[in-house]
C-alpha cells in the first residue's frame, strides 16, 4: 500500500474530507438538480445499450479476464509495448511518479518548441492521467500554456473549476452557466465568444469550435492520454465523442502521450472486447463517434515525433495488493458513478480527487495513501450497484470493505491509547457476545430511545458522540416490543 509520506502523486487534491465536503454539496440544490438530471439520462441510455447485446455478460467476463491476465504479467506486456513502440519509430519514457512525468513532458515540449521559443503552448486531449499528475499546473509553472480541447474540459478550464465526473467533467454545470463562462472567459484564452451568444447547445458548440480551431492550427505539440495500448503492435487507442481529440492527435508535429501502466492490453485483438464494452457502458452508445489508433510515426502522415510516457505513480504498489489491484482494471467508463446514489447526491468534487465516485473511493486511497484519503472507503452505502454496472466486473464493494479495514488500522497505528471508535467497537463486541448483556442493552436502549423520540416517534438528535449518526439520518424511535420479546411470546403459536 502506498504511504502518504512525501507523496507527490498529486491525485489527491487536498480538499476537505468527504463527510464535510458532502455536507456542503448536499446543500447545493442547483448542483443536485444538474446531477440528477444528467445521471438519470445516462443511466437509462446505458441500460438500453447494454440490454440489446445478447452476450453482454460474456463480454464483461472477457474484459475482466483480459484485465486479470494483464495484471498478472504486467511487466512482460509493458516491456513488449516498449519494444513495439520503439520499433514503430516512437520513443518510450518511464515515469516513476507525477514529478518525473511532468518533468519529462516539460522537457519534450521545450525541445519541440520550434523557432518561437518564447511561446510554449500545447493542445490537450482529455486525459485522466494528466489530471492525476497535475500536468497543466506543472506546465504553467514551467512557462508552458496547456489548452484543453475536450468541450467539457474546456468549460472546466475556462471556469477555473475542477472536473466532477470522469466522462462529463462539467456535469455539474447547466447550459446557462456554460454560456456565462464562455462569454466572460473565452477571450482571455484566445478567440472570444460572439457578443450575441445564447445558451442554445448549437450556439455554444459553435463558439467552442471556432475558439478551438484556432488552437489546433497554430499549436505544434499535443498531449494525450490513452485508453488502451496493445503490447504486440505498439498501437495506442484514444476514444472520444467530439473529434477534437482526433484534431490533436493528427495536426500537431509532436505528440506526447501520458499513459498509466495499467492501460496496456496484451494484443491488438483485445481491443475488440473493450471497444464494445466502453461506449455502451459510458455514454450508452453502440460505438464511439471517434476512435483514434496510431502506431509510432508514419512519414508524411500525422505527428512525426511521438513520445509515450509510461506512468507508474503508485500503480506497482497497488498491484501488490491482491484485492485492491482490481481497481487497476478500470477502463474509466464512469458507469459506476452514474448508478451510485452517493455520487448522485454529492457530485464529484466532494471526493477531493481527480477520480470521483465509487472508482475514486477505491483508487484514490490506494494511489494517494489510505491515511490521506481515509474517509473515501466509507463514502458508499455498499449497495453493490457499481459492481453490477461495471463492464469489467470490478468488485468495488469488496475493495471498499478491504480499504475500510486498512483505514481503521492506519488510524490505530502509532497511537498509545485506543481511539473512542475502537473502544466503542470493543464494548459492542462484548455486548453482542453475551445474550444476557444484549437483552439488558436492548431494554435500556429502547426505553431511552422512546423517551428521546417523544410522541412523533422520531429522534431528532441522539446524545453525545451518537449525535453524528442522527445528524444525517432519519432516526425512528425503537418499537415498544423488540423482535426477541415478540418471538418469545409467539414461538408457541408457530
Ligand atoms: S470501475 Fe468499472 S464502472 Fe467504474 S469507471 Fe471503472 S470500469 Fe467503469
Amino acid at each position: 500500500m502506498t504511504e502518504d509520506t512525501d507523496h507527490d502523486g498529486r491525485v489527491w487534491l487536498g480538499t476537505p474530507a468527504f463527510p464535510e465536503a458532502a455536507r456542503t454539496a448536499l446543500a447545493d440544490t442547483r448542483l443536485r438538480h444538474n446531477l440528477r438530471h444528467a445521471t438519470t439520462t445516462i443511466r437509462t441510455k446505458r441500460l438500453d445499450a447494454t440490454g440489446e447485446v445478447p452476450h453482454w455478460e460474456e463480454l464483461r467476463e472477457a474484459g475482466a479476464a483480459i484485465k486479470r491476465r494483464t495484471a498478472r504479467h504486467l511487466a512482460t506486456y509493458l516491456e513488449q509495448l516498449e519494444a513495439s513502440v520503439t520499433a514503430a519509430g516512437g520513443t518510450v519514457h518511464w515515469a516513476a511518479d507525477a514529478t518525473d512525468a511532468n518533468r519529462i513532458v516539460a522537457r519534450l515540449v521545450r525541445a519541440a518548441g520550434g523557432p518561437d521559443t518564447e511561446r510554449h503552448e500545447v493542445v490537450k486531449v482529455k486525459s485522466m492521467a494528466t489530471q492525476e499528475i497535475g500536468l497543466n499546473e506543472a506546465l504553467a509553472a514551467a512557462g508552458i500554456t496547456a489548452y484543453e480541447t475536450d468541450l467539457a474540459e474546456l468549460i472546466v478550464q475556462l471556469g477555473e473549476d475542477r472536473p466532477s465526473h470522469i466522462l462529463v467533467p462539467a456535469i455539474h454545470r447547466n447550459r446557462a452557466e456554460i454560456r456565462e463562462i464562455f462569454a466572460e472567459r473565452m477571450g482571455e484564452w484566445g478567440r472570444a465568444a460572439p457578443d450575441d451568444l445564447t445558451d442554445d447547445p448549437k450556439a455554444l458548440a459553435e463558439a467552442a469550435r471556432l475558439h478551438l480551431r484556432e488552437k489546433f492550427l497554430t499549436t505544434r505539440v499535443a498531449i494525450s492520454g490513452a485508453n488502451f495500448a496493445a503490447a504486440d503492435t505498439g498501437t495506442i487507442a484514444v476514444v472520444e465523442s467530439e473529434g477534437n481529440g482526433r484534431m490533436c492527435l493528427t495536426l500537431p508535429e509532436t505528440l506526447i502521450t501520458v499513459m498509466g501502466i495499467e492501460k496496456v492490453v496484451p494484443t491488438f485483438t483485445d481491443l475488440e472486447v473493450f471497444l464494445q464494452l466502453l461506449p455502451r457502458s459510458s455514454t450508452g452508445e453502440r460505438m464511439n463517434p471517434y476512435t483514434s489508433l496510431w502506431t509510432g510515426v508514419t512519414p508524411g502522415d500525422g505527428p512525426q515525433d511521438f513520445h509515450l510516457i509510461l506512468l507508474d505513480n503508485g500503480r506497482t504498489d497497488v498491484l501488490k495488493d491482491t484485492v485492491g489491484r482490481q481497481a487497476l482494471a478500470c477502463i474509466r467508463c464512469s458507469a459506476c458513478l452514474n448508478v451510485c446514489p452517493v455520487y448522485e447526491r454529492t457530485g464529484g468534487h466532494a471526493y477531493g480527487s481527480v477520480y470521483p465516485g465509487p472508482i475514486g473511493a477505491v483508487l484514490t486511497p490506494q494511489l494517494a495513501g489510505v491515511r490521506r484519503a481515509a474517509s473515501l472507503p466509507f463514502a458508499s452505502t455498499l449497495c453493490g450497484a457499481c459492481y453490477e454496472a461495471c463492464p469489467v466486473k470490478i468488485d468495488i464493494p469488496e475493495i471498499l470493505v478491504h480499504l475500510r479495514a486498512k483505514a481503521v488500522e492506519a488510524k490505530r497505528d502509532g497511537r498509545a491509547l485506543p481511539t473512542p471508535e475502537a473502544l466503542a467497537m470493543k464494548a459492542a463486541a462484548t455486548v453482542l457476545d453475551s445474550p444476557g448483556l444484549l437483552a439488558v442493552a436492548q431494554r435500556a436502549g429502547a426505553a431511552g430511545g422512546r423517551l428521546l423520540g417523544g410522541r412523533g416517534g422520531r429522534i431528532r438528535r441522539l446524545p453525545g458522540p451518537l449525535a453524528g449518526w442522527s445528524a444525517t439520518r432519519d432516526t425512528p424511535a425503537p418499537p415498544r416490543e423488540s423482535f426477541r420479546t415478540w418471538w418469545r411470546a409467539h414461538r408457541e403459536e408457530r
